[in-house]
């Protein structure tokens, strides 16, 4: 990365710091990934450079043939790995993509049935603190005292309340979803379905978790969790809300679509058909088995009874720390995780009681079962030393030590 080096050292050098600490770290946010270097590459093409307002075929600018070729080829594998009847790849980014849908879908002052944020549901699901809890009528479901999704409990209040939207899909759940039961309940009552797939859509697309593309009305998701692709979103829905969602998108929400990511999505895309992803998926589920069973036996409290995907979300509060705390102790020992509210939680968001981790990136990396073993063992001793900075830093080494053995990014530098 001879220019970035050569003009602008401070960035690079910046860059190069980063690009170390993700070497030399074990990064558990659940909600990360590593991209492929044919992803990358794509991200610095020089596709950004092109204005493409509209859609391929329909553009608002000339000279948009090649970068035609490349959203087509976008759309059409998003279309085969997930069965979708219509799919829009431009939406920035998963947030962005939630709003297109329920423009597409709704008007204002319509009432949406979405999950707690504490109990595993995202913020642009009618958080007030978002723009969309102003204009939308937000009632809000929670897990049962077991911690499960109680499908009954959803039906009883899409019975009470009548909304025109049931939306599905968490942030920090870890069960399996009965899609179908859900399109029941919404047909019983007339309301429309959506899911938000942005943690899990990589599972699906490998067949390793339930897929709702081929029942919902409309299925949202980011493309870079465990979908391993740029960051960004897309929009899947059934071809009778196809012209809703497109214009909900372009120019409803946005200007002109970001190609290289676009071609960075293609990309993706074409590396989750390949037999490799599929093992992948399975290897980030087994992993995240691993260390349900090695922290369960460990004393930590796993939420929701434990884990069907990537994620486990933990209430450190019984071994003595916060969720900040452990965040920060785990931080100074070398594995990055975030603190997390659990469902409920008697404490503040920013220091709640739980923490949320996941295998979607150490997966990546090349990390199987022994290595899940040997992490669980240091956030143990990382939360038990958490006042111990001495013993933290101990760990850290022993964590540097173990990742030269999974090379990231082997031949990339910004500084020479
Ligand atoms: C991450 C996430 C989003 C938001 O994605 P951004 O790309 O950060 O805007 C939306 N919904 C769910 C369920 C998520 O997990």
């Amino acid at each position: 990365m001879k220019n970035i080096h050569s003009f602008d050292p401070e960035v690079a050098e910046a860059l190069e710091l980063e690009l170390t600490r993700q070497r030399n770290g074990l990064e558990m946010i659940p909600s990360e990934n590593f991209v492929s270097e044919a992803v990358l590459e794509a991200l610095g093409s020089v596709s950004t450079n092109k204005y493409a307002e509209g859609y391929p075929g329909k553009r608002y600018y000339g000279g948009c043939q090649y970068i035609d070729i490349v959203e087509q080829l976008a759309i059409d594998r998003a279309k085969e790995i997930f069965g979708a009847e219509h799919v829009n790849v431009q939406p920035l980014s998963g947030a962005p993509a939630n709003i297109a849908a329920y423009e597409a879908l709704l008007n204002q002052g319509d009432t949406i049935l979405g999950m707690d944020l504490s109990h595993g549901g995202h913020l642009t699901h009618g958080h007030p603190v978002t723009q969309s809890s102003k204009i939308y009528n937000f009632i809000r479901y929670k897990t049962n005292e077991e911690g499960k999704l109680d499908l009954d409990n959803l039906r009883a209040m899409a019975l009470e309340h009548n909304p025109k939207l049931i939306l599905i899909g968490y942030s920090a759940y870890s069960r399996e979803i009965d899609f179908e039961r859900v399109q029941e309940i919404a047909d019983e009552i007339g309301a429309m379905t959506m899911a938000d797939i942005a943690h899990i859509a990589g599972l699906i697309a490998a067949g390793e978790m339930n897929n709702p593309v081929p029942i919902f009305d409309v299925v949202t998701t980011t493309t870079h969790k465990t979908l391993r692709g740029p960051r960004g979103g897309m929009i899947m829905c059934k071809k009778k809300h196809a012209k809703a969602v497109d214009r909900a998108v372009f120019p409803g929400l946005q200007g002109g679509p970001h190609e290289n990511v676009i071609a960075a999505k293609a990309i993706a895309f074409k590396e989750a058909m390949q037999p490799e992803f599929k093992e992948y998926a399975r290897q980030i589920k087994a992993n995240a088995k691993v260390l349900e069973l090695e922290l369960g036996s460990r004393g930590f409290k796993l939420m929701f009874g434990g884990t069907d995907n990537h994620l486990l979300l933990i209430d450190v509060t019984s071994k003595g720390v916060t969720g900040h705390e452990a965040e920060t102790a785990l931080d100074k020992a070398g594995i990055t995780v975030n603190k997390n509210m659990i469902p409920d939680d008697p404490r503040k968001p920013l220091d709640p009681s739980g923490i949320r981790l996941g295998t979607p990136a150490l997966t990546t990396r090349g990390m199987k079962e022994a290595e899940m073993k040997q992490i669980a063992d240091w956030i143990d001793r990382a939360i038990i030393s958490h006042d111990d900075d001495g013993k933290l830093g101990e760990i850290k080494a022993e964590v540097e030590e173990m990742t030269k053995d999974f090379p990231l990014y082997p031949n990339l530098s910004y500084i020479e």
